[in-house]
């Protein structure tokens, strides 16, 4: 411990500091890294462009200290996993997950097997609607034509949520409206109020809050629902106590994303005007693949830079050769991958900060996909099995938990149910371009 303060410590605390530092300068002005990534969103082509070369150039100029960084931190992972005497470089990652390392590699396998029909069957498709035959990297997150405008009141948006949990259960929507009723959401955006979504738990004698910044947009209600669904698992897992009442990673957004998928399933049957319902539905696409694929990429990548690390030190060139290659894997070829884009590895946080990290998040979402497959096609019963599971909080290893609902994460196959739901939003999206 004490030597980690001027070890992996110091190296994290570079990282974030060089982040902080570095500024992007775009038509002259000089902007921080928020700034500019929230650029590549931007309904203009010039502009995203711009901020993508301008990313490029300051990431490159800062190229030979995240090097630096990346091959300490993954021979800092090597020296501890070896002194642990684990196998892999991440059992230690799978270990604090709770999670075996054969079924993190089932996932991976999974959703690699899919890139060309997800990510690489989206991409062809956005392109199109874009008017162009291949995207540049710097528009895989451009808006699309036809995004939304209307504002959702709040009341509209509580009425959203808890009906349609109210569709799945009462009793769900029951304890969901005490958050409404009982103010323990905070909502408005207020000047000096932090940004993002959260549930937390407090302690389980007390009760959650939310917090949100509600605008009113389909996005801001899916948001609520997310975090909806956590305050209800908390409230719901609060009975384990204060020790064993919280979940591992894999399993801590079972409840948000369920939620969110049942509200978003209720407001695209609310929406009539086609071009809104193509809009939301490319919008959930989008959300998944950035996800799953995206994230498997990632943990992809790191396997490679930590396992490359085990017999020397990386150059710059070698990390932007594994990273490039990794990302023409999962963008296909919808996407080109113009000079520049070899550095876009540096700026990923969860790389320094937690190595392998990143799957979980596909985890939680593939999981959840299969739980709602699962639904979707159940007879009665199911309700009290999902209670069940959201009541055990993190007493119960994923298997057991899944058990009741005919599930094994272990199984290829159970991926596989989960990816074929992303499947059916793109054939939906599809079905709807043709028209
Ligand atoms: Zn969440």
């Amino acid at each position: 411990m004490e030597k980690s303060t001027t070890g992996s410590q110091a190296f994290n605390r570079l990282f974030d500091q060089t982040m902080d530092r570095m500024r992007f300068e775009i038509d002259g002005e000089e902007m921080s890294i928020e700034k500019a990534l929230n650029l590549l969103s931007d309904t203009q082509e010039p502009v995203r462009r711009k901020a993508a070369d301008a990313l490029a150039k300051t990431f490159k100029d800062n190229l030979p200290t995240f090097s630096l960084i990346m091959n300490t931190v993954a021979k800092d992972t090597e020296i501890n996993s070896r002194w642990h005497a684990f196998e892999d470089i991440a059992d230690s990652r799978h270990l604090s997950n709770r999670v075996e390392r054969e079924v993190v590699d089932a996932l991976s396998e999974a959703v690699t097997q899919a890139y060309p029909r997800l990510s690489h069957r989206y991409y062809a498709m956005k392109a199109k609607w874009l008017g162009m035959d291949q995207m540049n990297y710097w528009d895989r997150n451009a808006p699309l034509p036809e995004t939304a405008e209307r504002v959702i009141p709040w009341d509209e948006a509580r009425d959203t949520v808890l009906g349609a949990y109210a569709a799945f259960s009462p009793e769900m929507a029951d304890i969901a409206r005490r958050f409404f009723d009982e103010s323990w959401i905070d909502a408005p955006i207020r000047p000096g109020k932090r940004t993002g979504a959260f549930a937390h738990p407090t302690v389980p004698s007390a009760h959650p809050y939310v917090l949100v910044n509600y605008l009113g947009k389909p996005r801001d209600v899916m948001t609520l629902a997310h975090e909806l669904g956590h305050g209800v698992h908390q409230v719901l897992a609060a009975k384990q106590g204060a020790l064993m009442s919280s979940t591992p990673l894999t399993l801590a957004e079972t409840a948000s994303v369920f939620g969110e998928m049942l509200t978003f399933r209720a407001l695209l049957s609310q929406t009539t005007d086609k071009a809104t319902r193509k809009a939301m539905l490319a919008q959930k696409v989008e959300d998944m693949i950035n996800t799953v694929v995206r994230q498997i990429a990632f943990y992809q990548f790191e396997r490679k830079v930590h396992t490359a690390r085990r017999e020397g030190e990386l150059t710059e060139d070698q990390i932007n050769e594994m990273w490039m290659s990794v990302q023409v894997d999962s963008l296909g070829p919808a996407i080109k991958l113009a000079d520049g884009y070899e550095t876009y590895w540096s700026y990923v946080p969860h790389f320094i900060h937690s190595p392998f990290y990143v799957y979980a998040y596909a985890f939680g979402d593939c999981l959840v996909n299969s739980l709602y497959a699962v639904y979707q096609n159940a007879e009665s019963g199911f309700q009290g099995k999902y209670f069940e599971m959201l009541k055990a909080g993190g007493t119960k290893h994923h298997s057991e938990l899944l058990k009741p609902f005919g599930l094994d994460a272990s199984d290829p196959a159970f991926w596989s149910k989960g990816l074929s739901m992303i499947e059916g939003l793109i054939d939906e999206l599809e079905a709807l371009d043709n028209e």
